[in-house]
């Protein structure tokens, strides 16, 4: 099967109102209509090209989530105000009380608490596993079993999916295969290796600004239809609803997404080789030393790289933090959690993005004290960024 390049953003085409090359914003939270008989007809979703109210559909919303459908290779996309609104709005609609899911134990902190902690609420109960298994994923699957959920490149582990092998499982049991891409777009196009659906936080790398919470849901026509049914659905009803002027924004940023992506991914490796050159524990896709090196190799789109996070582990929390504070103080990047920045950011998971999960927990899963996580900015001379980064280290004694 022939598929298409995974930057496909090239392709989309809007004109703008009074023919702008950008689409107007639709700054309205209600429309007009001529009759009153297609207002009734606009509610139950019957009418083509009409708009009733901005919290349903809204041109500018429905522009960009047609943008990163393109991307993802899905039929369409709904956006949200949030990378958790997606998610909870995704979970919530597949699942219902009694029934189970399968998820990846290593995955953003706030999911795991979603997942631990409120949809059990619900009696929604989920089981964790290690998703590298394929094996112990498929023991996890009980009758009731209704979704699997992992991210493509975890969080903060950096654990990869094997998504092809887990679409199969889940076609197998009947299952949607829900995946997580919001450490690796265009890198990894998980639905065309066969998940259902792809989620993305537009937070981190597709704005790349760090100014602003977003969110995607890209999937089949129906299951977003589903989401926005307005008697039904939970996109529509529990209101995550991402706001025009935002949309706009987070649509002019994803055009230069590959650009960035490969410079992103250009750093982060040339990074992980020194690290790893120097004797720091040190993982990143991109190296030979990573569990899942061929897998990744395997499944990658390959222009795009390794993707732009890796970790270190310097041995202890004190070293971690007084290493942060002297990097950001040396202006390599900043001590601050989320991802996708042209600075590099770095931040001690553990403490920070991770915190939702027990320390107990953490351990088993291989998360340490002295870790840090790093998202390689766009540094236009990484070599410098590195020579300082090496001085800072040694200042701490951690070389
Ligand atoms: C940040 C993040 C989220 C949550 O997204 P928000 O936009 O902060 O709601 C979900 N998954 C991953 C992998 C993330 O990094």
């Amino acid at each position: 099967m022939a598929f298409k390049p995974a930057n496909n953003i090239q392709d989309v085409q809007h004109f703008g109102e009074f023919g702008g090359v950008n689409p107007s914003i639709s700054d309205s939270s209600t429309y007009t209509f001529m009759s009153a008989k297609t207002m009734f007809d606009t509610f139950e979703g019957n009418t083509d090209g009409c708009y009733l109210y901005s919290r349903h559909a809204s041109p500018s919303n429905l522009n960009l989530s047609e943008a990163l459908a393109a991307m993802e290779g899905t039929e369409t996309a709904n956006v949200y105000a949030s990378g958790m609104g997606a998610i909870t709005s995704t979970i919530l609609q597949h699942c219902k009380a009694g029934e189970h899911i399968v998820s990846s134990r290593t995955i953003y902190g706030g999911t795991y608490a979603f997942l631990k902690n409120f949809t059990p609420k619900f009696n929604i109960e989920t089981t964790f596993v290690d998703i590298t298994k394929v094996d112990r994923v498929e023991a996890a699957i009980t009758p009731n079993t209704k979704i699997i959920y992992c991210e493509s490149v975890s969080n903060p582990l950096l654990e990869i999916a094997d998504i092809k092998n887990l679409a199969k499982l889940a076609k197998k049991h009947n299952l949607q295969l829900v995946v997580d891409n919001t450490f690796s777009p265009l890198s990894i196009s998980p639905a065309k290796l066969g998940a259902d659906v792809v989620i993305h936080s537009l937070t981190k790398f597709i704005n790349g600004s760090s100014d602003t919470v977003a969110g995607v849901v890209c999937g089949t026509q129906d299951f977003i239809n589903q989401l926005r049914d307005v008697n039904n659905g939970a996109a529509m009803l529990l209101g995550a609803t991402m706001d025009s002027m935002r949309s706009a924004s987070v649509l002019k940023n994803m055009r230069t997404l590959h650009i960035r992506m490969e410079q992103h991914s250009k750093n982060a490796l040339y990074l992980a080789e020194k690290f790893e050159a120097n004797g720091l524990k040190t993982v990143y896709p991109g190296l030979a030393s990573h569990p899942s090196h061929k897998l990744y190799k395997s499944i990658m789109n390959s222009q795009y790289g390794f993707g732009g996070m890796l970790t270190i582990d310097v041995g202890s929390l004190d070293k971690a933090n007084a290493l942060m504070e002297l990097m950001q103080h040396k202006n390599l990047g900043y001590l601050a959690v989320s991802l996708g920045f042209y600075k590099t950011l770095f931040s001690s998971p553990g403490s920070s993005t991770s915190s939702e999960i027990p320390e107990a927990e953490q351990k088993e899963m291989g998360m340490s004290n002295g870790l840090i996580r790093f998202s390689v900015g766009l540094d236009a001379d990484i070599n410098r960024t590195y020579q300082t980064m090496n001085e800072c280290m040694l200042e701490l004694h951690i070389l």
